[in-house]
C-alpha cells in the first residue's frame, strides 16, 4: 500500500472495536503512527495495538481515556501531543440506546451527547490550532445516516450525529483557509454511514430475529432503510476516510458523505 501517511499521526477514537479499529488498521497501512482509544480489557487493547501495527503502522500506542469526561480528554491530547503532534484525528467513538423517547433515561441521553457530540468538540477544540500553524490536517467525524435523517426510538443518538455535522461544518468553514494545495490544507468532514456490521448494532439484529436466525434478523434490519440490501463492512468506512486523508482531498472539506445504500437518497 502508498505509505503516503509515513511521518503523520493520527488519532482514532473508539478504536478498540468496529468501525474505528478498521479505521486505525487502515490509516496504519498507509503509514500513520497511531493513537488508539477506547475501553476494552487488557487482552482487547493489546490485540488492537498488535492489530495496528501488523497493518503496518509506523507505531501504535493506546490513550485510555473515558470520552464521558471532558478532564481526561485534554490529558490524551496533552499525552498525544508530547508524543507526536496530530495530523489526523478520526472521531468516531460512538454508543447508541435504541427506546422511545419518554423511556430514554436520562443517564443515556447524557452519555450519548458527551461521548458521539462532546468529546469531538473536545478533541477539535485541543488538535485544529496545531493543524493550522503546520498547514495539515484532517478531521474526520464518523456520524451516522441518523446525522441526515431521522428514525424513531434515536432521539439522543440522532440529536448527536445532526449535533457533529453542524460542528463539522462551522469547524470546516473556520478553518478552510488554512494551508495551501501543496501543504494539504485543513479539512473537516463527516462519513454517514447506512448499516455496519459491527457490535454496535447487534441489539437492534437480535430483536429483530424472532423465531428465525440471526441472518433474518439483519434482512429485516436492511429491508426496512437500506436499498442496497447489503450492510457495509468497516473496512469500506475505513477506506473512504483514508482518501480524505489525501493531498488531493484538500478541497473537500465541510461535506457529510453518505456511505448507505441508497438509504438517505430515499
Ligand atoms: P462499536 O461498539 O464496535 O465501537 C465503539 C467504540 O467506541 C469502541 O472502541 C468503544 O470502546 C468506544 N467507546 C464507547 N464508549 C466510550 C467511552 N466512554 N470512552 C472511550 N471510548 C468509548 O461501534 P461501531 O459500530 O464501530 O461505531 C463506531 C462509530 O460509527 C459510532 O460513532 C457509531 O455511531 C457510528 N456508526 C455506526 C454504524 C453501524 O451500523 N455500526 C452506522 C452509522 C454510524
Amino acid at each position: 500500500m502508498d505509505q503516503f501517511l509515513h511521518g503523520r499521526t493520527a488519532l482514532v477514537t473508539g478504536s478498540t472495536s468496529g468501525i474505528g479499529l478498521a479505521i486505525a488498521c487502515a490509516l496504519g497501512a498507509a503509514g500513520a503512527r497511531v493513537a488508539i482509544n477506547g475501553l476494552g480489557s487488557e487482552e482487547q487493547i493489546a490485540a488492537a495495538i498488535a492489530q495496528v501495527e501488523a497493518a503496518g503502522a509506523q507505531q501504535a500506542r493506546h490513550f485510555g481515556a473515558d470520552l464521558r469526561e471532558p478532564e481526561q480528554i485534554a490529558q490524551m491530547m496533552a499525552q498525544i501531543d508530547a508524543w507526536s503532534p496530530l495530523d489526523v484525528l478520526v472521531n468516531n467513538a460512538g454508543i447508541q440506546h435504541a427506546a422511545p423517547l419518554a423511556q430514554q433515561p436520562l443517564q443515556k441521553w447524557n452519555d450519548i451527547i458527551a461521548i458521539n457530540l462532546s468529546s469531538a468538540f473536545h478533541t477539535m477544540h485541543a488538535a485544529l490550532p496545531g493543524m493550522a500553524a503546520r498547514g495539515f490536517g484532517r478531521v474526520v467525524n464518523i456520524a451516522s445516516v441518523h446525522g441526515l435523517v431521522a428514525s424513531k426510538d434515536k432521539a439522543p443518538y440522532v440529536a448527536s450525529k445532526h449535533g457533529i455535522i453542524g460542528l463539522s461544518k462551522v469547524a470546516a468553514l473556520e478553518y478552510a483557509a488554512q494551508g495551501n494545495r501543496t501543504s494539504g490544507g485543513v479539512t473537516v468532514n463527516c462519513v454517514c454511514p447506512g448499516w455496519v456490521e459491527t457490535p454496535l448494532i447487534e441489539p437492534q439484529i437480535q430483536a429483530r430475529i424472532g423465531d428465525g436466525s440471526r441472518e433474518d434478523g439483519v434482512a429485516a434490519l436492511l429491508a426496512e432503510k437500506q436499498p442496497s440490501l447489503r450492510m457495509s463492512l468497516p473496512e469500506d468506512i475505513a477506506a473512504l476516510v483514508v482518501w480524505l486523508c489525501r493531498r488531493e482531498a484538500h478541497n473537500v472539506t465541510g461535506a457529510s458523505l453518505p456511505v448507505d445504500g441508497g438509504w438517505t437518497a430515499q
